[in-house]
């Protein structure tokens, strides 16, 4: 490494500069449960009482007394009733009895033992005979199987499933305590950049960053602050900082922080704000301002398209995720063979845009995307994962594993 590599910092140091940074807004809403979809749950929540709410059967079939089974001999029963969803049986049954019942039909205190209705014949219709006979127990779901009286069922910090709507609705829970929603401003910097609608100028180019940055954030579920194209201009600048700091919890901007961008976005931040301006080893992405301005925490990505997807990624998101109370916020790595040599030059940790593919032996491969180049949306648009290749490493022959992040919300 040379004198100059020494002052970089690597993704995991600055991933954890920003986590341990960065903290749970306060606020907390109180929602309709449709409405906590996808938010991020404020308080635990308890079983107020168990889950199923009594014994009931996992089968359509008979249910009886384990005390009549007599090893594996057919037996012959009495049927004296039903028990069907919603319309429990209410009398007795006795040793040498039976009832008929469905799935998910309350099981009555005095019997135990469902058999399935594949296993049994019935000769008419006040006999049952069991022609396979069950174990003791078998094919009843017991009150409590699922939650007991008391639990606490989802944990604070929990980003909400479809499966924890239906967890809350077994309990009957109508309104759940969520985290406010973060209220994030975003805008683009540069003199080249022209919004969607005007026509481009020589050298000029249309803003993409603005519509990536949309996505992922519409994604994560935030308040949008569009605050569209601000050129390079000071004034312009600080204005554009301090509106945007005032209105939300984190400003988001693009471009503007790389070496040999004009001097005043950097001179206004150190201004208007307590911002670092970090070298990271990572490619894309090298340059990433990030602070505090006012009460908003700032992120000043960089330039490139595909730098911006890339440290949105990885800096941007943990640090919403830790904003919103969310308690899991790095992107998941998993492990995949690569099928194609992969080009890699060592000194940066290099996010190259992969594609993951499942064989049909269930191995996990990932294969390069097309052109790496951080202003190139070809390939970032065609994969679907990121290749996290370490710094220290060169290129990569067929067949060694790799890691790989595969994107979420980015691409489904
Ligand atoms: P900068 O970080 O401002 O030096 O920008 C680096 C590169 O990214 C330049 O080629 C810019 O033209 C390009 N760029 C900056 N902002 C955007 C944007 N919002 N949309 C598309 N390209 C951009
Ligand atoms: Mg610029």
């Amino acid at each position: 490494m040379s004198q100059k590599d020494n002052l970089f910092l690597t993704v995991s140091e600055v991933q954890q500069r920003i986590i341990n940074h960065t903290k749970a807004v306060e606020g907390i809403e109180q929602v309709d449960l449709r409405q906590a979809l996808n938010r991020i749950l404020a308080k635990d929540v308890t079983a107020t009482f168990n889950t199923p709410p009594c014994d009931n059967s996992a089968m359509d079939g008979y249910a009886f007394l384990s005390q009549d089974i007599t090893g594996s001999d057919p037996l012959t029963l009495r049927i004296v009733g039903h028990s069907f969803a919603g319309h429990p049986y209410q009398g007795k049954v006795a040793s040498g009895e039976a009832i008929r019942i469905m799935t998910g039909a309350q099981v009555p205190v005095d019997v135990d033992t469902v058999v399935m209705q594949e296993h049994t014949e019935t000769p008419d219709e006040h006999t049952v005979k069991i022609t396979t006979v069950p174990k003791a127990f078998a094919n009843v779901r017991k009150e409590g199987d699922d939650l007991t009286t008391g639990h606490t069922f989802l944990t604070q910090g929990k980003k909400i499933s479809p499966t924890d709507l239906a967890f809350l609705a077994t309990q009957g829970i109508a309104e759940v305590h969520v985290t406010r929603k973060l209220r994030v401003a975003f805008f683009s910097t540069g003199d080249e950049l022209r919004s969607i609608g005007e026509t481009l100028g020589e050298g000029d180019i249309y803003d993409s960053n603005r519509y990536s940055l949309y996505g992922l954030l519409k994604n994560m579920d935030v308040e949008l602050i569009d605050m569209g194209v601000i050129p390079d201009d000071r004034d312009a600048i600080e204005t554009a900082f301090i509106n945007a700091s005032n209105m939300a919890d984190a400003v988001i901007t693009s471009g503007g922080v790389s070496v040999g961008e004009a001097d005043f976005v950097k001179e206004t931040l150190e201004k208007i704000g307590q911002i670092n301006f970090w070298k990271i080893a990572m490619k894309p992405g090298k340059p990433l301002a990030y602070g505090t301005m006012g009460k908003s925490v700032f992120f000043g990505l960089p330039g490139n398209p595909v730098a911006v997807i890339a440290t949105f990624y990885q800096f941007v998101q943990p640090a919403l995720k830790r904003m919103k109370g969310q308690t899991s916020v790095l992107p998941l790595m998993i492990q995949a063979k690569t099928s194609e040599f992969i080009k890699k030059r060592a000194g940066r940790t290099d996010f190259q845009r992969g594609i993951l593919e499942q064989s049909e032996t269930g191995e996990l491969t990932v294969r390069n995307a097309g052109m790496q180049a951080s202003h190139v949306l070809t390939a970032m648009s065609q994969a679907n994962c990121f290749m996290v290749i370490p710094a220290d490493s060169g290129c990569i022959e067929v067949g060694q594993m790799v890691d790989v992040q595969p994107f979420e919300g980015l691409t489904d």
